[in-house]
């Protein structure tokens, strides 16, 4: 059922909502501007004059958390279908002027993105418009794409002993609504999807009021505002229920052992701890947890290096935590070995040295190192419009605002010792809530 209806905006009682602010950064090189137009559409133009090329991307907040039950992969399948089927002429346009086009699915956003030269933006414009508005799916279109998305499972899954583990692992462990799904879905769902759940998808959720444009590049602002206004500004708002905030995780409390489909003896487990203490709203522990973890996550921390030692085979552990792009707050650390008799010696060793972490912690100088190669990292990706954009992108549908994002190199500056290893303790007091074992083929001893 579609939970969802349009609403004609009122032109009377609603004012512009335009005005925001703009934002110049020294250090970067760029200014950023943000609007919104009477029916919700949110704008984010980031300028950057570096050469004649302008990147827009649309973000819906929607992805595979909002399929149906029963009905795994329909927004996958829609960003497939959506992207192919508007209008053959703007593909070939897009071929014909150079330009670069894609469209990904995640868990919660499904997001159309085009590199153009500056002087054919109003053509995307006037093209992503008509996708958020319609949808015609031909018959035989729907069909080969359908088999294509089944090859694409294939590869990804069905023939990819860790994509098989991940799959079970998800769907074992959370509920549906906080990503216990495969984006893809399962095959059997796949095959079973018809035109109509596509339209209803497409119905429900891609309007105005769900969207978020982010654009950067060499353009002129008033231009921008005009062209958002010409093509979107005329498109009504729907209702949209269940907005892509982030919900309470369900994470069930289990151990899911995988055999591994192919030959050989590598074998891997995952441990998953929950981070029930951080939210959305708390930026700066997000924060400081991810640089804490890409502390112990350098090949010079004590863990690692004790590890390498006492093993002295092949083995690997990275420590993984991925709270703002995710629906829900979880840190992973994950050991591999070449056997399982390997495997187990590591996580012996790790329950020891897991006590070590939380009494000994990171120290200042790992810190500032970390610091340093994050404040680079994003340096880089302020340097370049597509990364750029995906950067503000990802965090805006994610709910922080302009200025959360703006303030995170200084949160990243300012943040100490103590925090993080107060966090790390916090995360490694506990036992993981979940575990995945991948163990060779054909092994059974418990
Ligand atoms: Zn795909």
């Amino acid at each position: 059922m579609i939970c969802s209806k349009n609403i004609q905006y009122n032109f009377k009682i609603i004012v512009t909502l335009f005005s925001a602010f703009m934002i110049f950064s020294a250090q970067a090189r760029y200014s950023a501007a943000d609007f919104i137009l009477k029916n919700g559409l949110r704008v984010i133009c980031i300028e950057k004059k570096s050469s004649p090329i302008i990147f827009f991307s649309i973000w819906y907040k929607c992805g595979s958390k909002d399929d149906a039950i029963s009905r795994s992969g329909v927004a996958h399948y829609l960003e497939h279908m959506a992207f192919a089927s508007n209008k053959m002429e703007f593909n070939n346009f897009l071929e014909d002027v150079g330009a670069f086009r894609n469209a990904f699915t995640s868990i919660n956003v499904i997001c159309f993105h085009e590199v153009v030269p500056k002087e054919n933006i109003e053509t995307v414009f006037e093209h992503e418009a008509m996708r958020m508005t319609s949808l015609d799916i031909d018959d035989n279109a729907f069909l080969s794409e359908k088999n294509a998305i089944l090859e694409e499972r294939s590869m990804r899954i069905d023939n990819d002993p860790n994509g098989e583990a991940q799959e079970s692992f998800l769907a074992n462990i959370f509920n549906r609504e906080i990503g216990g799904i495969e984006i893809i879905g399962w095959r059997h769902e796949i095959e079973s999807i018809q035109k109509d759940d596509l339209y209803q998808f497409h119905d429900k959720w891609f309007a105005p009021n769900n969207a978020v444009i982010v654009i950067s590049g060499d353009f002129d602002l008033q231009k921008i505002k005009k062209l958002a206004e010409k093509y979107f500004g005329e498109i009504p708002q729907k209702e949209i229920c269940n907005i892509s905030e982030k919900k309470e995780s369900t994470i069930y409390q289990k151990e899911v052992k995988c055999g591994s489909p192919k030959n050989g003896s590598l074998s891997l487990v995952e441990y998953l701890y929950a981070v029930p203490f951080l939210s959305k709203q708390n930026l700066r522990k997000a924060i400081a947890l991810e640089v804490a973890f890409m502390a112990i996550n350098r090949p010079t921390f004590f863990v690692k290096k004790i590890l390498k030692d006492v093993m002295n085979r092949a083995s690997k552990i990275s420590f993984g935590y991925t709270d703002r792009i995710f629906q829900y707050d979880i840190a992973s650390v994950e050991f591999s070995a070449s056997s399982i008799d390997d495997l187990y010696e590591i996580e012996n060793i790790w329950r020891h040295l897991k006590k070590k972490v939380v009494e000994v912690g990171i120290s200042k100088s790992e810190l500032d190192a970390v610091k340093r190669q994050y404040l680079l990292s994003l340096a880089y990706k302020k340097d370049d419009i597509v990364s750029m954009s995906n950067y503000f992108g990802w965090l805006l549908v994610c709910g922080y605002s302009m200025d959360e994002i703006q303030s995170i190199d200084d949160i990243i500056q300012s943040i100490s010792e103590k925090e993080c290893n107060d966090l790390l303790s916090q995360v490694f007091s506990q036992d993981p809530c979940a575990i995945l074992r991948v163990v060779p083929k054909g092994y059974d001893r418990e």
